[in-house]
């Protein structure tokens, strides 16, 4: 059997939840293209991922809350900075699947009702602003609040490292097999993929490309300086990789990670990431959010600047997500 339907069949074997549109498009974009003088420039639309705007968490929480239903769960207990994605997408989820979802968000500098916050408490989350910073301690709070559930009678998982970075990981194979089955149908070959990630996103990419044996490689692009992030990367992906019972291995020689441009730190805008934006915006109709995707743009256009690719070579850009967080952004991102 070849080593797609292998791939495709380990995955399958792996608790899940339906919760997206997949597969997601990969669309190339031919006018922006032009204007930055090549590479052939493809996007894969992990944004049209369906729930509640969609973006990269939707593929992974198939699996993050695959594992909690199969367990039993009847509550997600979840939480990272007040903008997070990832806990607007696990409330989408929770609320289609009928699950209750508390949320312990960090207070920030974007700690207002707009953007994923305003999504989150549509979507009817018990939310909490805490005055705790995004990290270990956090990560202790939402395992502390899940002892306390329990003690109510609920039945709570926790979405959390290192558990849901390699489930991420696993996703991010299965994004990478329908990339491959989309060239097959396009006739392309691509050279690279860029995305915006510090973690199970670009794992998967690494593992799911060596796994195919395919020419592209994945480039990554850090949205936040994160310690140990290429040991963090590995073991989520080698872990997949057992998961998946593979015994492909990801090298740390594998993982391409920048933090060139992060800017200030994580969820401050960069003039070159609104340039980016804009530009995306303006020649494709295609919307990338401030904090992440702009920021991964923004290198890949640095890149094409530098003479990194030739005008033959096609890098497909992996959106990610994230644009309901532009909304929080209206004021820096109208006058500067
Ligand atoms: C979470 C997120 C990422 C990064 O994903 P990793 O978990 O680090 O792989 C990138 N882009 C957007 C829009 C996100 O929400």
């Amino acid at each position: 059997m070849n080593k797609l339907n292998t791939l495709l069949e380990n995955i399958a074997q792996i608790p899940k939840v339906e919760l997206g549109h997949f597969p997601t498009p990969l669309e190339e974009c031919p006018s922006l293209t032009e204007v930055l003088g090549g590479p052939r420039i493809f996007i894969k639309r992990e944004d049209c991922s369906g729930l509640a705007f969609g973006g990269n968490k939707v593929r992974q929480l198939t699996f993050t809350i695959g594992e909690a239903v199969h367990q039993g769960a009847d509550t997600i207990v979840h939480g990272a900075t007040s903008q997070s994605n990832h806990c607007r997408q696990a409330a989408a989820a929770c609320a289609k699947l009928g699950l209750k979802c508390y949320l312990r968000l960090s207070k920030d500098h974007k700690s207002v009702w707009q953007g994923n916050l305003l999504l989150d408490n549509l979507m009817g989350a018990d939310i909490d602003i805490v005055d705790i910073p995004f990290g270990p301690e956090l990560e202790d709070y939402k395992f502390n609040l899940a002892e306390k559930l329990k003690t109510e009678g609920l039945k709570p998982y926790v979405i959390a490292s290192p558990r849901s970075t390699a489930l991420a990981a696993i996703a991010f194979t299965w994004c990478i097999a329908e990339i491959y089955k989309q060239q097959e149908q396009l006739g392309i070959d691509a050279d690279w993929i860029y995305t915006s990630s510090v973690g199970g996103t670009q794992a998967g990419l690494v593992l799911g490309t060596k796994i195919l044996d395919m020419k592209m490689k994945p480039y990554a692009c850090a949205p936040v300086h994160w310690e140990g992030k290429i040991d963090r990367i590995r073991d989520a992906g080698n872990t997949a990789a057992s998961i998946l019972n593979s015994d492909t291995q990801i090298l740390d020689s594998d993982i391409v990670n920048t933090d060139d441009y992060i800017g200030k730190a994580y969820g401050y805008l960069t003039p070159e990431c609104i340039a980016a934006l804009r530009l995306v915006a303006d020649t494709e109709g295609i919307i990338l959010d401030p904090v992440y995707t702009a920021k991964a743009m923004a290198c890949l256009i640095d890149h094409i600047r530098q003479g990194k690719f030739t005008r033959d070579d096609i890098v497909v850009f992996l959106h990610t997500g994230g644009t309901p967080a532009l909304f929080a952004y209206n004021d820096e991102l109208i006058n500067t």
